[in-house]
């Protein structure tokens, strides 16, 4: 049993063939700047070398094809022929209150997902795109969206409600989605493994911490709080986001800076968060080592973002009541060591222990929680492919 997972952007698509018999990735790729001069496919069949493959690819459609060839080809390819492949799981942004799970892409699923578009117009586009070029390439192959939102589909109306007037939830559906939900789903079924515990039984904090970063409450297996809100640009700071500030700065600043809304919108998104704060980078490791050099600036922003971690980890303890275990995951969350123990320092009394020797690893799956730490910690690496191919496979 073998399924393709597609994750179509505006310009590029990512893509991984996963045996599900053995959860192994046969192979994985990139197509970029699809409609843009210079396209190129990087492939990996795994276990051997990367290959790039420089090629005009005018349409969506067009780098389908191109994979395709690149699965199928006799010296790189890792299949003889489509055939092979039973399913395609695509990930999707945004489902709104439409899909409160993955489901069998038909007709009337790609009309709601059209609908779906004007709460995501940079990244539903596109995903439809993806599924279409998919239906042209290979028809007859069924195939399954996974959405971003759909995991916190269960939070409560309290949760989601922003303290706006009603009538924009009822005329625009103006709420908190949330997003990262195929990560935050992935690492609580971990969780619950690692703590042998039933997931429905569960409660946990996961924190997925990388160049985007959310985090979740997780009561009894299911999602009841999030960081991120009506977009990605909410919650805790992340690499170029703004996050959770005052509302009244965006009207403050378009008026003495003269912005538009679309140059306002370009500065909370792309040039705020830890690289606005610092003015040196987006990236962790740019920080910590301008940090160890004395830079002020990249102190702070680290410090900035620890601290909010910090706070929302104890406002989910106030969510949940009981924690199990506070799970980190994606990039900043499973590699930054030093991180993960500024977060959790002062939690102790909240009983989450961290031991600095258990923790001082990155990347896998370990625990990071001292013996007597009533919470458990635990490093998950995330796997967002292999929900999507797992959903799908589900849904077969
Ligand atoms: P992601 O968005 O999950 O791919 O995470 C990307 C971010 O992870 C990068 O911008 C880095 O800030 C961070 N990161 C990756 N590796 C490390 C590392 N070894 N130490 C600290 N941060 C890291």
């Amino acid at each position: 049993m073998k399924i393709l997972v597609i994750n179509a952007g505006s310009s590029s698509l990512k893509y991984q063939l996963i045996d599900m018999t053995t959860e192994d990735v046969l192979a994985k790729g990139l197509c970029e700047r699809i409609g843009i001069e210079g396209s190129r496919l990087k492939h990996r069949p795994i276990g051997k070398d990367e290959i790039v493959i420089e090629s005009p690819m005018p349409t969506h459609a067009a780098a389908v094809d191109l994979v395709i060839k690149a699965l199928t080809d006799g010296d790189y390819g890792v299949i003889k022929d489509m055939s092979e492949i039973n399913a395609i799981g695509h990930r999707v942004v945004h489902g709104g209150e439409l899909f409160n799970g993955s489901v069998i892409i038909n007709d009337e699923v790609k009309q709601a997902l059209v609908l779906c578009s004007d709460l995501a117009p940079l990244h539903n586009p596109a995903n439809l795109i993806g599924i279409e070029a998919c239906e042209k390439a290979m028809p007859g192959v069924v195939q399954v969206g996974v959405f971003d939102t759909a995991f916190h589909q269960t939070m409560p109306k309290e949760a989601y409600t922003y303290a706006i007037p009603y009538e924009y939830y009822e005329k625009y559906k103006i709420r908190k989605y949330g997003f990262h939900g195929t990560s935050h789903k992935y690492v609580t079924i971990r969780a619950a493994e690692m703590l042998g515990k039933d997931i429905n039984d569960i409660n946990i904090i996961t924190c997925h911490l990388g160049n985007g970063s959310s985090m979740t409450a997780v009561k009894n297996g299911k999602s009841v709080d999030t960081t991120m809100g009506f977009t990605p640009l909410a919650g805790v700071p992340m690499g170029t986001r703004c996050c959770d500030i005052d509302p009244a700065i965006l009207t403050f600043l378009m008026e003495k800076e003269g912005l538009t809304a679309a140059e306002i919108d370009n500065i909370l998104n792309k040039k705020s968060g830890v690289f606005g704060v610092s003015q040196l980078s987006s990236d962790f490791r740019d920080l910590s080592e301008a940090r160890a050099k004395g830079d002020e600036k990249a102190a702070l922003a680290e410090n900035m973002f620890m601290y909010a971690v910090k706070k929302c980890i104890g406002q989910y303890m106030a969510v949940l009541g009981r924690v199990d275990a506070i799970v980190f995951t994606a990039g900043v969350g499973e590699n930054n060591a030093e991180g993960r123990e500024m977060i959790m320092d002062g939690l102790e009394f909240l009983g989450a222990k961290i031991d600095p020797v258990k923790n001082n690893r990155r990347g896998g799956e370990f625990e990071a929680s001292a013996d007597d730490s009533k919470i458990k910690i635990f490093v998950i690496s995330t796997n967002e492919e292999l929900m999507i191919a797992k959903e799908t496979l589900a849904l077969l």
